[in-house]
């Protein structure tokens, strides 16, 4: 199998540590507001990703974060608490939003039907471990104080541009008014936030004598050291994540620890809508519910989303989001056929749907190979599987068979037809689509279709 490693920037053979337990860590949501659909493009790549470790026979042990706390509104470390800004927003407190939108991300998972991850972590769980690292940072000297919080000295370690590959000259260069006279380097961050005099922050937890918080990158690099231990194989999030979020868990980890954190770190790209950035001014920041208000479910959203590679910007647009609903009822279709005919030998088909994933999750070039044989093949209720777990569409459930008597009747429709009795023909057909049922006529038979 090969991954584009962002970490060497280059396409590489995937070799788990221990194939017995793939070790995955995904950057999870913050959940202070409803997750809109490009939220969660990334969640549907990292499931294809699982997917296809586990059609190569690896087992993963894998761990989503559910930020609750910490994630500042500005990757400086000077914005307004995510979590905080939503509980203002809606009269409630931080607790209470937390919750809400973390039980709508993850009906919104289930719903998608993404495999669940091993273990799903809130951050507010492991502030005593946060802080066990932030004393390791100290110890080796790592960290300095200013006066809103304890802040990373970014030149102490020197791997710190690697990922990014930042230019740190010119990063300085760019530096202006915003960079905090009492950062030492632009690129020094907070790894905890002292709660200042009059500040309203709720969230809020004892540490040197005074009351803080950590600062956000802390929760994945806590979160990983203890649940999984570091080094993992795979990391992942989205391309955003790259020069703030991701390079700072590193310095974190790496830096208190002294393990590599992950060999692997996947990135997934950013999709724009009907051709525009996604924002509020624009009013395009959609979610499930605006989906569904127009016709579409969630697995629609699933196979748009598989249509694309992760890696590829990609716009949406309600047009492409319907022909992609098209694409998957002709799959429900096709996996109907193994009801109808005999079926045929999808071997090839198998290994070459295969190989496009085992090339960087190409899921593109994977429907691909399935499309140049669904007008020809008739798959086995073991193919209609194999595309289940790979895809995750729900084709088997989706595609029951139909029931004995609407079965009789397009048998007599047929024989009423050989027989010339057209009126009788038509007057079963019409039953028959009553009924839900489409039939496609061919030279010798015919065959049903769900109608819808
Ligand atoms: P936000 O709630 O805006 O901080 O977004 C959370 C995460 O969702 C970001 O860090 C991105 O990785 C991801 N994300 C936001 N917008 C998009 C988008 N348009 N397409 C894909 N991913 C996105
Ligand atoms: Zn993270």
């Amino acid at each position: 199998m090969k991954l584009y490693n962002t970490l060497t920037r280059k396409l590489e053979d995937f070799v788990p540590r221990d194939p017995q337990r793939v070790k995955i860590y995904t950057c999870g949501p913050t959940v202070y507001s409803f997750a809109h659909i490009g939220n969660f493009t990334a969640y549907v790549y990292w499931d294809l990703l699982i997917r296809v470790l586990r059609q190569n026979g690896w087992t993963e042990d894998r761990v989503l974060n559910i930020t609750d706390v910490g994630h500042l509104t500005s990757d400086a470390d000077d914005g307004e608490d995510k979590m905080e800004k939503g509980a203002k927003r809606e009269g409630k407190t931080v607790w209470e939003v937390a919750e809400i939108y973390m039980n709508d991300f993850l009906a919104n998972f289930r719903a998608l039907g993404l495999i669940e991850p091993t273990q799903i972590c809130r951050a507010t769980d492991f502030i005593q471990a946060d802080i066990a690292l932030v004393e390791a940072l100290d110890a080796k000297g790592l960290l300095y104080e200013t006066s809103d919080g304890l802040y990373y000295d970014t030149a102490k370690f020197p791997k710190y541009a690697e990922l990014a590959r930042l230019d740190l000259e010119h990063l300085r260069a760019g530096a202006r008014i915003d960079f905090s006279a009492e950062k030492r380097n632009v690129s020094d961050f907070a790894v905890w936030k002292w709660v200042r005099e009059g500040e309203d922050h709720a969230m809020q937890w004892e540490y040197r004598g005074r009351m803080g918080y950590p600062g956000w990158h802390l929760e994945c690099a806590t979160i990983i050291h203890e649940r999984l231990s570091e080094p993992i194989d795979i990391h992942t999030g989205g391309i955003d994540h790259v020069p703030v979020h991701h390079t700072n868990e590193i310095a974190e980890l790496e830096g208190a620890y002294g393990q590599k954190m992950a060999d692997v770190w996947l990135h997934n790209n950013f999709i724009t809508v009907e051709g525009e950035k996604i924002s509020k001014s624009l009013g395009n920041v959609y979610e499930f519910k605006d989906l569904q208000a127009k016709g579409f479910s969630h697995m629609d959203y699933k196979m748009w989303v598989l249509q694309g590679h992760y890696q590829s910007e990609r716009n949406f647009s309600f047009e492409d989001l319907a022909a992609a609903r098209q694409r998957r009822l002709n799959y429900r279709n096709f996996a109907a056929l193994r009801w109808q005919k005999q079926t045929t030998d999808m071997s090839d088909v198998k290994a070459a749907i295969l190989a496009q994933l085992n090339n960087n999750l190409n899921s593109a070039g994977a429907l691909a190979e399935l499309d140049k044989c669904v007008a020809q093949c008739v798959p086995d209720e073991d193919f209609v599987r194999f595309l289940d777990e790979v895809f995750g569409l729900n084709l088997i459930t989706e595609s029951p068979d139909i029931n004995a008597e609407l079965k009789e009747k397009i048998a007599q429709r047929g024989a009423a037809k050989k027989q010339r009795d057209f009126a009788k023909a038509d007057a079963l057909r019409e039953e028959i689509a009553a009924a839900g049922v489409a039939l496609l006529d061919g030279a010798e038979s015919s065959v049903w279709q769900y109608a819808d």
